[in-house]
C-alpha cells in the first residue's frame, strides 16, 4: 500500500490526500478530479491522478 500524494501548489510541499492504495490499482485509476484539504497551507486543492504519485509508507520523512 502507498499513500496517494500530491504537491501543494502554494507551498510546494508534498501532501497526502489521505487515500491509500496498491500501485496496481493506482495505475488503473481514471484521471478524475478530487479535492483535498491541504495539510501544508490549509486550503482545498483539486487534483487528479495525473498530478499524484504513490508515496512509499516505509519512507519516513527524515528532514527537520
Ligand atoms: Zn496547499
Amino acid at each position: 500500500m502507498g499513500a496517494v500524494t500530491i504537491r501543494c501548489p502554494r507551498t510546494g510541499h508534498a501532501i497526502s490526500t489521505g487515500i491509500e492504495t496498491e500501485p496496481s490499482v493506482f495505475d488503473r485509476l481514471p484521471a478524475v478530479a478530487a479535492s483535498v484539504r491541504c495539510s501544508a497551507c490549509g486550503e482545498e486543492h483539486f487534483w487528479t491522478t495525473r498530478d499524484a504519485w504513490l508515496a512509499e509508507p516505509m519512507l519516513a520523512c527524515t528532514d527537520g
